[in-house]
């Protein structure tokens, strides 16, 4: 039975108050009106990580990640956070390759492999963003990007490794866009990227993992997203800013 999850990232936005009132908004719905073991991982801008979690020790059903890591584990690397650091923390969860990164930061598949095994080394769960751009998709090409973004990025990785990755789809036409995969469209290719797993890893491996979909699911698509058989949940960007909305995204969850 793989991990259910639903994850906010909430990318550069809320004060420090403002953040920490969602949180403390969401606990309090979470304890109100969610009976079942839920998997909530919010993604706040570093500053607040620290505070968050100490903020969340009250609700096993809420963890918190980073955004982002660098590469390297310590040094002269100014402005970055490494995965040590974060481990520190206690956070145990962070985004590579979220195409926001891939395309304002030259971030490209070498650099989340990168990632993903610093991130790992330290015990720290990545969870690697994977995505086609529209022109590639009416290009019909992408099934080949996702591919490659799972050999070069990803596919590196040893089975026992693997197994403490999760894997988001992403489309970036569809990430704040209004525009949602439709259920088909989701359907095959978190079928796809199953497959290419079951390909490497083999059938176990890719029973477990679990697959997100993300780009503009909210509360009126998450329902039928979620009740696809190889959707496992949603990494939410502008919904999760609210807590009804994000809220209402986690209860859709078959
Ligand atoms: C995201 O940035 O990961 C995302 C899915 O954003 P949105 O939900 O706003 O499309």
């Amino acid at each position: 039975m793989r991990n259910k999850i639903v994850a906010g990232n909430w990318k550069m936005n809320l004060l420090k108050e403002e953040a920490q009132s969602l949180t403390a908004e969401l606990i309090g719905m979470i304890k109100d009106e969610v009976s079942r073991p839920v998997n909530v991982i919010l993604f706040p801008p570093f500053l607040y990580i620290n505070a968050l979690i100490q903020q969340c020790n009250v609700e096993s059903r809420i963890q918190i990640g980073a955004q982002n890591c660098s590469n390297n584990s310590s040094g002269a690397f100014t402005g970055e956070v490494a995965a040590p650091m974060l481990a520190s923390l206690g956070c145990k969860y962070v985004l590579v390759g979220h195409s926001e990164r891939r395309s304002y930061y030259g971030e490209n598949n070498r650099s989340c492999a990168s990632k993903i095994d610093i991130a790992l080394h330290h015990n720290i769960s990545p969870i690697y963003c994977i995505e086609e751009t529209l022109k590639e998709r009416e290009s019909n090409i992408h099934f080949t990007v996702i591919q490659k973004q799972l050999e070069e990025g990803i596919f590196h990785l040893s089975k026992e490794k693997f197994s403490n990755c999760i894997l988001a789809y992403e489309p970036v036409w569809a990430i704040g866009t209004g525009k949602t995969a439709s259920p088909d469209q989701a359907q095959e290719i978190h079928h796809f990227i199953r497959k290419a797993i079951e390909k490497k890893y083999g059938s176990d491996v890719a029973a477990n993992t679990t697959l997100l979909y993300g780009g503009s699911c909210n509360d009126q698509n998450a329902k039928e997203l979620f009740n696809l058989p190889d959707v496992d949940g949603g990494l939410i960007g502008g919904a999760s800013l609210k807590s009804r909305s994000f809220m209402n995204i986690i209860k859709s969850m078959p």
